[in-house]
């Protein structure tokens, strides 16, 4: 077996003992005789599964209790319409626009009221975060919505909008659980979990509980938050397995990371190594504000697009794979999520070194 560094933006790689403990339980869960795979969602067994996945994030998130979780399907674009369909009370919402996902879920929310985009980020290519305390938002709008970490651009915000009476909603399919949040500071928090909670197929909404209940009344029963959290997200049959390996990657964090505050240390030690190595670097350059730089997601460039694609070809020779920046953006990017662990950031720094003395 050899296993790569894999910096893909998503899917991505997992921890290495939660797969060893899904690759444990495969033909047989605990001494149910089965595997997750094909376990009735509506068994005993299966209960016990998708309640403590909910109950582990909770505990790791300390999510209050006025907030309800719910797990959907659909990924975190269906969230881009399920939000202005529950949420979109007075008909009008404020949108900042900090790259594609934010720019994305401002062109479908436009389908279902007045889109006000009250900040930009697209004069200077999304690199950097517009100050929020400089932005004037609506009293009527119903909700703000902000892109908390941009995958695409690895900007990141640092202050986050804080409207008395409008709730913040926020996407954090790039940043969910790398470090502590305060959940209380939000209305609603969505995420996709292919980036840095489990494999692909399913987006997590965390929503205040006040918030609930006033859903468009045309809104699709499994795009109503309300009938999902209700039904305890078994209004259907839910993906199982995913939520499964969710709840090892959450006991991952809590017992052998030690918590979300420990997993920000690692996670700003290994985003130094690489930002510092880029800052030195007169080969390697990073475009984007150095107060915004996201610990999740980190671009660069080298001296051409010539040299950039022969880079990314010797990474992987290497086994350092998916270093290839977004097809919309170009030049390199690297996602080091919270199961990349911290040698494979120093191997690719060493790597970057060697390739900068043997081309520049
Ligand atoms: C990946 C990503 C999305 C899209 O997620 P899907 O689950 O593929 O729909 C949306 N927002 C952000 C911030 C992302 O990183």
């Amino acid at each position: 077996m050899a296993r790569v560094y894999n910096f893909s933006a998503g899917p991505s790689m997992l921890p290495l003992p939660v797969l060893e403990t899904a690759q444990r339980e495969l033909l047989e869960y605990g001494s149910s005789g089965q595997s997750v795979m094909e376990m009735s969602h509506r068994s005993a067994v299966y209960d016990g599964i998708i309640k403590e996945t909910e109950a582990a994030l909770r505990r790791v998130l300390n999510i209050p209790d006025n907030y309800k979780v719910g797990f959907f399907q659909g990924g975190a674009s269906t969230q881009f319409a399920m939000v202005p369909l529950n949420l979109m009370t007075t008909g009008k919402a404020d949108y900042i626009v900090t790259g594609q996902f934010s720019n994305k879920a401002a062109k479908e929310a436009q389908k279902y009221g007045e889109v006000n985009v009250v900040a930009s980020s697209k004069d200077k290519n999304f690199t950097y975060i517009p100050d929020p305390d400089t932005i004037e938002f609506h009293d009527d709008a119903s909700f703000i919505h902000i892109c908390e970490n941009n995958t695409i651009y690895g900007t990141r915000y640092v202050k986050l909008p804080q409207k008395e009476g409008v709730p913040l909603v926020a996407d954090m399919s790039s940043c969910i659980l790398s470090r502590p949040t305060d959940v209380s500071k939000y209305g609603l928090i969505y995420f996709g979990v292919q980036k840095n909670v489990a494999p692909a197929g399913m987006a997590v909404a965390i929503v205040r509980e006040d918030l609930l209940g006033h859903a468009d009344p045309k809104t699709p029963a499994m795009l109503n938050y309300q009938t999902i959290i209700d039904a305890e997200s078994m209004y259907n049959t839910p993906p199982c397995y995913t939520i499964y390996m969710m709840g090892l990657v959450l006991k991952w964090i809590e017992n052998e990371v030690g918590g979300l505050a420990e997993m920000e240390k690692r996670n700003n030690a290994k985003a130094a190594l690489l930002y510092d190595y880029l800052d030195s670097s007169n080969f390697f350059h990073n475009p984007v504000e150095k107060e915004f730089r996201s610990i999740m997601n980190v671009t660069f460039t080298s001296p051409s697009p010539e040299l950039d694609k022969k880079f990314c070809a010797e990474a992987a020779e290497a086994g350092f794979v998916n270093l290839k920046g977004h097809r919309s953006v170009g030049g390199m990017r690297a996602s080091i999520y919270n199961a990349m662990p911290h040698e494979g950031v120093e191997k690719l720094v060493e790597f970057m070194k060697r390739f900068e003395a043997e081309n520049a």
